[in-house]
């Protein structure tokens, strides 16, 4: 970036320099370039923020839904004006192809419509009271000052969501986006900046976990919303000071179940789409799959010989590729330590297996499918976050949904069948928060999107995603009448 704004934090509608001093350097995956040096705020920056999202919050929170909507509807506008330049931020920082990016621009983008709309349908109930002369009411209220943690697979839409939900349920926010992908983040602000938002509504500091830790102990934050790892999702709850709501979007390891009766044109182009897509960098992510085995050797070998075809590249330079690097050298070395164990315990490597040739200079790493895998096998009960999938046949559905449901993991299964019974069978005993058969879509914004066991609690997207930023409040009236 070589913009004005980088290295700076937008707090109270400014940008601000940072009280720490220091910097942190955000690479380009694709050949380890500094792209920017951003603030690694401190515990005076995150006070200073908070403390502007405590005073917007006390008018923010009285200012009529419909007036709130319009400036959502006016960020939305914002984004879809200034999609290249967010989505080139995307891809230059964390390294998803830019056709990719602008997807996630463009999902962004309906969020903040989405949750425009919503806000001018919160209201709450009257309820019937068992004395004449007293009427109950239920109302909606904002909860407060929000603190959004997000991860960097997806760093502008899951900002957006918590963004978004917050600010129409009339709750402030404060933002904390992954060192690896600021910058993204910065442009988001930039759109912000840009509307009539009132000042201290929404506020954005970058740093790391200190600084993600010093926000989520501020006794002043009313609900810590956290996208990331199962074990920092650990870490805030210990962290967080007193009792507040929080919500939990933690890790996955995905299973998809094929049956004997699947459409394996479909199955195949699923486990494709929904394993190697952001390089398997997505929580919902296929990571593993059970196919019946019947049709065990044939998905195995149809799928290894598609993905040998992905297109890995520079998504800057090969705007429509379908690949391009993992976001960082941490993912690398998983991904290695993955393929290295499976190998070790015996699983065939049909395609991948290494880094591909002449794309030494980043993070790349070829997609990869593992045959014959047991449970043993980290790729089988791990969260791997990378191009890699294992796959094991299976005899029975029984067995099917045993393995399936046998790690901690509860956020997305997937199943291709043709049969109705197993449809019903299998959707309703995987034991995950979100099932989808015969697609890989297991989020669409009017749904609920939550995970259960290990991957967290709480939901974002729908009506619910507004619901997790309010409070009811039971008002019981004596009037008489
Ligand atoms: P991460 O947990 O390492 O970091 C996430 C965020 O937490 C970052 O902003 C980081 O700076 C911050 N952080 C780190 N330590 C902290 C602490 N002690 N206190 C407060 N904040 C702290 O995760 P990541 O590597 O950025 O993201 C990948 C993970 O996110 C994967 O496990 C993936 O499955 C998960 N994820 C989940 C969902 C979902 O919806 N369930 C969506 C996307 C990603």
């Amino acid at each position: 970036m070589t913009d004005q704004r980088t290295g700076r934090l937008y707090i109270n509608g400014n940008w601000v320099d940072s009280a720490s001093g220091r910097l942190l350097s955000v690479h380009n995956p694709a050949n380890l370039e500094v792209v920017a040096e951003v603030p690694d705020s401190d515990e005076r920056d995150v006070d200073r923020a908070v403390a502007a999202a405590c005073r917007a919050f006390e008018s923010w929170r009285w200012v009529n839904p419909s007036v709130r909507a319009g400036h959502l509807h006016a960020i939305g506008q914002r984004i879809a004006e200034s999609e290249r330049a967010l989505a080139e931020s995307i891809t230059r920082e964390m390294g998803k192809p830019l056709s990719e990016a602008l997807g996630e621009v463009r999902k962004l983008a309906k969020a903040f419509h989405f949750y425009a709309e919503e806000t001018t349908r919160t209201f709450g109930a009257i309820v019937p009271n068992e004395e004449d002369g007293f009427t109950s009411l239920v109302e909606r209220e904002p909860i407060g000052v929000v603190a959004a943690i997000s991860p960097w697979n997806y760093p502008l839409e899951l900002i957006g969501w918590k963004l978004a939900a917050s600010l129409g349920a009339g709750c402030t926010i404060v933002v904390k986006p992954s060192e690896y992908t600021p910058t993204s983040a910065i442009e988001l602000f930039a759109c912000l900046a840009a509307t009539d938002l009132p000042a201290g509504v929404a506020n954005l500091v970058t740093g790391a976990g200190e600084t993600g830790r010093a926000l989520v102990a501020h006794p002043a934050v009313n609900k810590v919303a956290f996208t990331g790892s199962s074990d920092t999702g650990a870490a805030i709850v210990k962290t967080v000071s007193g009792v507040k709501p929080m919500s939990m979007e933690l890790g996955g390891n995905c299973p998809m179940i094929v049956t004997e009766h699947a459409d394996l044109t479909g199955a195949v182009n699923g486990a494709l789409r929904r394993s190697f897509r952001n390089a398997g960098q997505i929580c919902i992510a296929i990571n593993r799959v059970y196919v019946h085995a019947s049709r065990y050797e044939e998905f195995v070998q149809r799928l290894a010989s598609a993905a040998e075809d992905l297109v890995v590249a520079d998504g800057l330079v090969k705007e429509d590729a379908d690949m391009g690097p993992v976001a960082n050298a941490e993912i690398l070395q998983k991904v290695e330590r993955h393929v290295d164990d499976a190998r070790a315990k015996g699983a065939r490597v049909l395609c991948g297996g290494q880094r591909p040739a002449g794309l030494e200079s980043g993070y790349f790493y070829a997609p990869t499918v593992l045959a014959d895998c047991t449970q043993d096998m980290l790729v089988m009960h791990e969260e791997t976050f990378g191009p890699v999938l294992g796959v094991a046949a299976y005899r029975s559905l029984d067995e099917a949904v045993e393995l399936a449901n046998s790690t901690p993991a509860g956020l997305a299964a997937y199943v291709y069948t043709e049969n109705l019974t197993a449809t019903f069978a299998l959707g309703r005993r995987l034991d995950f928060g979100n099932v989808a058969v015969n697609n890989v879509d297991a989020g669409i914004i009017n749904a609920p999107y939550g995970g259960r066991k290990g991957s967290g609690y709480g939901y974002e997207h729908g009506r619910e995603g507004l619901d997790g930023y309010l409070q009811l409040k039971h008002l019981r009236i004596r009037h008489g009448a």
